[in-house]
């Protein structure tokens, strides 16, 4: 069932053996899940179904560091959004920010999970195999294809094999037709489910906790109009993306001063993004010509590929992981004019029309430090809550690896027969690169409480009920697009939690 926090009297307080906050992909993922799975779940989300600049005005932080991308309506990036969600980078609605974002799923790498020694504080307390299973069952259950053996496909290991030969590796990605959003995939399992009550409009504003001050009770949840409700729960899993899982701990801070899993002043540390460049272009070179088809970007849907530095080299060179995409432009008609006269010879074909150069998207992992973090400032949002301040920062290591890896990669993918870099006055730099809207760390996962917010299950230290499904829970997100991932680590807590709610 789906209603709205207005649709409940005064005084009423709804309760659930689960209670999901977050309508996004995790949460929707989860709550259905567990759902199906015969428990009784309540689904609190701030957002309602149309978007709200209201409540979209929730979302605000105050930048200390480095500031994020701007809302820009006129931007040639994100085109396919409605105006006024250009360069937004998460969403508080129905759905969150599954309503825009582009539908690119790519599996980590295994490495991606070990711990790399020039990387302080690298590395994940599970392993690549723990999420496998859940990677595959998500593969199947949204229709992706098959991830693991497209990369096998004569062409690419053909590819694969040349670009290693010159110390690069390649990695690939499906790329949705239409990108899931979790309102259209589970709208109607969520308004039909007997298991299953949506509260939308409902922005948690509070976590409340038992006597023993490490069990939650309660969610204390407001609306923008002004209404007020408590939902009780056995069980709590915060699906808010990784700035409001660590301001709603960090808000509820009136039985635990520091706030909830806090005890060790960890959580809205360790705060990284991916800083991406994308204003670059690639003169295509013979390598290209042969292989064009697997760089173009349409039609969808369709497995991708992207490059990057071979391990070898990151670890000579003691390098960040990073990510590069090359997406075709086509020619104008002055190009196709001197082609046709053949003042240029050289044409690269795909399936779409002639490519004049290659448009480049660089990416880049930054060093997680505790410095980078996410705190509550003064400043209150409508709902009386104190607002964000984001100081997203970064170590020299994270300029010097920018400018070495960039440096080899030109090298490298010019004497592979990629082609040249042409980046003009503005080569890759963390001055004019903008955040990725992969929000990431402010709760990492650990082995103890010394060293994170949450278990390898994703539980809160410290508590015994309450849970995280999030990117806020990667103690580093070295691959690009971390949705993935989320999802595979939401489908393993959602297991995890049926024999755990069996058990207690
Ligand atoms: C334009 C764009 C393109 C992107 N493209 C890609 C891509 O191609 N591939 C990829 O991997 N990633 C991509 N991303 C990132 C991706 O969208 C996110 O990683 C993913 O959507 C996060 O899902 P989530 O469920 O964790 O969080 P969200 O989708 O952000 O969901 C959080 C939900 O919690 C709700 N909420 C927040 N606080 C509260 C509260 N206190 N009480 C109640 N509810 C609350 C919000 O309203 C929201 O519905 C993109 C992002 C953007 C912005």
């Amino acid at each position: 069932m789906i209603s709205d926090i207005l649709d409940f009297r005064e005084g009423e307080k709804p309760k659930g053996e689960v209670i999901v906050i977050g309508s996004g992909i995790a949460g929707a993922e989860i709550s259905t899940f567990l759902a199906r799975h015969g428990k009784k779940v309540i689904l609190l989300e701030s957002g309602r179904e149309q978007f709200n600049p209201k409540i979209q005005a929730l979302n605000e932080v105050h930048f200390l560091g480095k500031p994020h991308r701007e809302m820009n309506p006129n931007s040639y990036y994100h085109q396919y959004l409605k105006p006024h969600l250009r360069g937004v980078s998460r969403v508080r609605q129905f759905g969150g920010t599954s309503n825009v974002w582009t539908g690119k799923w790519k599996f980590f790498q295994p490495s991606d999970f070990d711990g790399r020694e020039w990387i302080p504080d690298s590395g994940w307390p599970i392993e690549f195999e723990d999420l496998l299973e859940h990677y595959r069952s998500a593969t199947k259950d949204y229709h992706f294809g098959d991830l693991e053996e497209e990369p096998f496909r004569t062409e690419i290991v053909d590819l694969r094999s040349r670009l290693n030969k010159a110390g690069l590796k390649l990695s690939s990605f499906y790329w949705e037709d239409k990108p899931t959003r979790t309102v259209q995939r589970f709208g109607d399992e969520m308004q039909k489910s007997d298991n299953l009550h949506v509260i939308l409009g409902a922005t948690a504003v509070e976590l409340l906790l038992g006597n023993s001050l490490n069990s939650v009770k309660k969610v204390k949840c407001k609306s923008v109009e002004g209404k007020q409700l408590t939902v009780q729960g056995k069980h709590f899993i915060l699906a808010t993306g990784a700035f409001e899982a660590a301001r709603l701990l960090l808000l509820s801070d009136n039985q635990l001063p520091n706030g909830i899993g806090n005890e060790h002043d960890l959580v809205g540390r360790y705060y990284t993004d991916h800083p991406k460049h994308h204003t670059g272009t690639l003169k295509p070179g013979p390598l290209i010509q042969k292989f064009a088809k697997e760089f173009q970007y349409k039609p969808k849907p369709r497995f991708g590929i992207c490059f990057a530095l071979d391990d070898k080299t990151q670890s000579e060179y003691q390098l960040l992981e990073h990510v590069l995409y090359l997406k075709p432009v086509y020619e104008n008609w002055k190009e196709r004019l001197k082609r046709r006269l053949k003042l240029n010879p050289f044409t690269i074909k795909d399936q779409n029309g002639v490519v004049s150069k290659y448009r480049v998207k660089f990416v880049t992992e930054q060093v997680p430090q505790k410095e980078s973090r996410v705190t509550l400032g003064n400043e209150l949002d409508s709902l009386g809550q104190r607002k964000l301040e984001v100081n997203w920062c970064f170590t020299d290591q994270d300029r010097n690896s920018i400018s070495k890896t960039v440096e080899l990669l030109e090298t490298r993918l010019n004497e592979a027969g990629m082609g040249e870099f042409e980046f003009g006055d503005k080569p890759p730099s963390l001055e004019n690169m903008t955040d990725a809207a992969h929000q990431m760390g402010t709760t990492r996962m650990a082995d103890n409480p010394l060293n994170g917010v949450v278990d390898k299950n994703c539980k809160v230290f410290g508590t015994d009920n309450l849970f995280i499904a999030s990117s806020s829970v990667f103690p580093t997100g070295p691959s690009y697009s971390p949705t993935f991932t989320i999802l595979g680590l939401s489908r393993r807590l959602g297991e995890h939690l049926l024999k755990f709610t069996v058990q207690n």
